[in-house]
């Protein structure tokens, strides 16, 4: 659960910062890849221009479909970029009574107010698409998942050592230490 004393914890400050670079350069990549495949399907095209006026269009085709893919690609880069700088300036994302989230504007003053219905919803001009205030969240429940899930397997970790010592398969302190690996693995 995400609630305003989350922010108090500094590795979790960093791995939101890291989530956010790791997702804007892999979605740069993405966008590098159909950037790549459209110029290659534009070239072909123009290949067959003058041959088979179908099979050209077919090209230009697959290229506007890569060069759109592209676009929607280097958006969510771009989203999680912007995400990073104004992460980095301080800016934490305010839980509201509603349940919603808010996040100052840079601009014109008027507030982020994101909420979760399937997708991320913001009443901002963005609405349902991804732009730096969904990416913030978006990164900080990435992290809060990763936690859950660490945490549910930590559970299940201690239960089996505490049934392996109580039934006495083995000694307290060969547990212990497989515990202390285990946690310094994840954590
Ligand atoms: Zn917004």
């Amino acid at each position: 659960m995400i609630d305003a004393t989350w922010f108090g914890s500094p590795a979790r400050i960093a791995q939101v910062a890291e989530t956010l670079i790791a997702e804007s350069q892999r979605y740069a990549g993405l966008a590098d890849d159909a950037r790549t495949q459209a110029a290659t399907y534009r070239k072909a095209a123009k290949g067959y221009r003058d041959v088979d006026a179908a099979l050209a269009a077919t090209h230009t085709a697959q290229a506007d479909e890569y060069k759109q893919s592209a676009s929607y690609f280097q958006r969510i880069a771009n989203a999680n970029a912007r995400g990073l700088e104004q992460w980095n300036a301080g800016i934490r994302p305010q839980l509201l009574a509603s349940g919603g989230w808010m996040l100052p504007s840079k601009s014109d003053g008027c507030p982020h107010i994101v909420t979760k219905d399937g997708g991320w919803i913001c009443t901002c001009a963005a609405r349902d698409q991804v732009h730096w205030a969904t990416a913030i969240l978006e990164a900080i429940e990435s992290v809060g998942d990763d936690e859950d899930r660490y945490d549910d397997g930590m559970d299940v970790v201690n239960n089996l050592i505490a049934d392996a010592i109580e039934s006495g398969l083995a000694q307290p302190s060969e547990y212990e230490l497989a515990r202390e690996s285990l946690n310094e693995l994840f954590n």
